[in-house]
């Protein structure tokens, strides 16, 4: 039941924690006087520092570096169907990266995938997406890292929240209902957002091999808690009725179905506690009509098709694109036509993929389509870098991950090689890697990136936090020439206005003082913190 993944799940952050974080090998530090401390920044520690980097600050690192990302973001295009990483670090939040929180928007829907602690400062410093527009939340597993911001989220969305708007569904293994209600309830959440958990039914635990489970905590009290407190849910702190509990189809895997224009599906990733992975694949879009061809017909057969009761002969522009490929349409005057003669090929829906923290994300390949998967979101927790693996071979390090149930980007890009990926964006960065924008921090991810690229030949990205990465994206001139691509274009248009306009009202917004900087740059994260 709930309580116990959940108290399992702390028990394996903490272990994961403790064994992920190797302390980097510690610098020798010079005592500074006060005064010369405060005048002058110390470089980042970050180590690897490129030459760019020598002889500037911390401050001026941190500008070349956001201006070098701002440039890279810009450079990847746009699309109405975009992912942003909110968070990218694992097992804790730092004050340089969060943990794990990705959004999908596409159609007016927008969908959160993981809520790690902090998740709700997270979305606030997005101005993209809106706390009070977030639809369904899909939680991958019960590790803190992906479910500690899930209550205080609530509260946020439900402060945004309009009334009447339906409730943000929520899904995930098994113990998520539980957890959630609890934590709610015991901490009198009042103005958390009206919510259903759909919980996934029977996610197995796909250990490492040689990992062995600690057993469940809490068993007797557990079930107390559940009979004499917990049992219903209780819509004063948010929860309603309806929340369905899922079961696995025929092939193992779970189909969602939840509110918005994506069909949903789930499979079991390998990891330390029951996890999932999911699929959202666009519906396919119907081809171009040749309307030169088809309006001659149409213009001899007007008069005809209104006496047999079609008030707009145009409608049959759409029935033409509604029919079966192979399906014919035959007008009064005993024309017949083809739907594969007068429309052209049908545009196959985006495919997007979100890994939970697996060593292995093999289950979800046949749950995508055959042309494959647009992106695909992969956990690089751990990857063979100096100075802190200075004496492990590459080998050793993803061992290392693996037995962790993590993954080092080059299994990532293994699996978005399988899953014929046009697009590998990597997260869930251990917290040694610092991930701000400091031109030494680029650089640590730059070598993460390039470690993916030595088994994968499409993009590859190392996500940081508030990364908006478009799915399938077309910069406004590919997209003109590419015949059929009008409709996306537009609606990819009206994004970059959207962002543009919520941009310019967010610098509207009257800023407080900055408090003076740091004395000193912030520290990169060296241990990890078990809760
Ligand atoms: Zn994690
Ligand atoms: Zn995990």
């Amino acid at each position: 039941m709930a309580s116990s993944s959940a108290g399992r799940a702390l028990l394996c952050l903490a272990a994961t924690a403790a064994l992920l974080h190797t302390p980097a090998p510690r610098r020798a530090r010079h005592r500074v006087p006060p005064a010369r401390a405060a005048a002058r920044m110390p470089p980042p520690e970050e180590p690897g520092a490129p030459e760019e980097e020598s002889g500037l600050d911390y401050a001026a690192s941190v500008a070349l570096g956001t201006a070098k990302r701002r440039e890279r973001e810009a450079a990847l295009g746009a699309s109405d169907m975009e992912v942003t990483f909110l968070g990218t670090a694992s097992c804790v939040p730092s004050i340089t990266r969060g943990v794990s929180c990705t959004s999908l928007r596409y159609d007016g829907t927008t969908w959160l995938f993981d809520a790690g602690e902090g998740s709700q400062i997270q979305v606030q410093r997005s101005h993209l997406v809106h706390p009070g527009k977030v639809d369904a939340i899909f939680v991958t597993h019960l590790h803190g890292d992906h479910s500690f911001g899930l209550p205080g989220l609530m509260c946020l969305i439900g402060q945004n929240r309009v009334k009447g708007d339906a409730p943000v569904e929520v899904f995930g293994p098994q113990g998520l209902r539980l957890y959630l209600r609890a934590s709610l309830k015991l901490t009198h959440a009042r103005v958390a957002a009206p919510y259903v958990v759909h919980e996934l039914v029977g996610v197995p635990l796909l250990a490492p091999p040689g990992f062995r489970p600690p057993p469940p905590p809490f068993k007797q009290s557990e079930t107390q808690l559940e009979r004499n407190f917990l049992a219903d849910p209780d819509k004063n702190f948010g929860e309603q009725r309806g929340g369905r509990d899922i079961r696995p189809d025929a092939d193992g895997a779970w189909t969602l179905a939840p509110r918005g224009a994506l069909a949903v599906r789930a499979a079991p990733m390998r990891h330390t506690v029951p996890c999932v992975g999911y699929v959202a694949v666009e519906p396919d879009k119907a081809g171009t009509l040749d309307v030169a061809k088809v309006e001659p017909i149409l213009a001899r057969n007007a008069e005809a098709l209104k006496e047999a009761g079609v008030k707009e002969p145009k409608r049959i522009f759409r029935l033409l694109k509604d029919m079966a490929r192979d399906q014919t349409f035959t007008f009064p005057d005993g024309t017949a036509l083809k739907r594969s003669e007068c429309v052209g090929e049908d545009k196959p829906g985006r495919v997007v993929v979100v890994c939970g923290d697996t060593a292995d994300a093999s289950a979800l390949l046949p749950l995508l389509p055959p042309r494959g998967a647009d992106v695909v979101v992969h956990e690089a927790t751990n990857a063979r870098l100096e100075p802190w693996d200075a004496d492990k071979t590459d080998a050793e390090v993803a061992e290392a991950t693996a037995a962790h149930g993590h993954s080092t980007p080059t299994m990532a890009a293994r699996f978005a090689k399988l899953a014929a990926a046009k697009c590998l964006a990597l997260t869930h960065f251990s917290p040694r890697y610092r991930g701000d924008s400091a031109l030494s921090s680029i650089s640590t991810m730059d070598k993460i990136e390039a470690s993916a690229r030595q088994g994968f030949d499409e993009d590859v990205i190392a996500a940081w936090d508030l990364l908006t990465l478009p799915v399938n994206a077309k910069t406004v001139e590919e997209a003109a020439r590419r015949e059929g691509d009008a409709e996306r274009l537009a609606v990819a248009d009206a994004v970059r206005k959207e962002r543009a306009k919520a941009t310019a009202a967010k610098s509207k917004v009257p800023v407080r003082k900055p408090r003076a900087p740091p004395a000193k740059a912030p520290p990169a994260r060296r241990t990890a913190t078990a809760r």
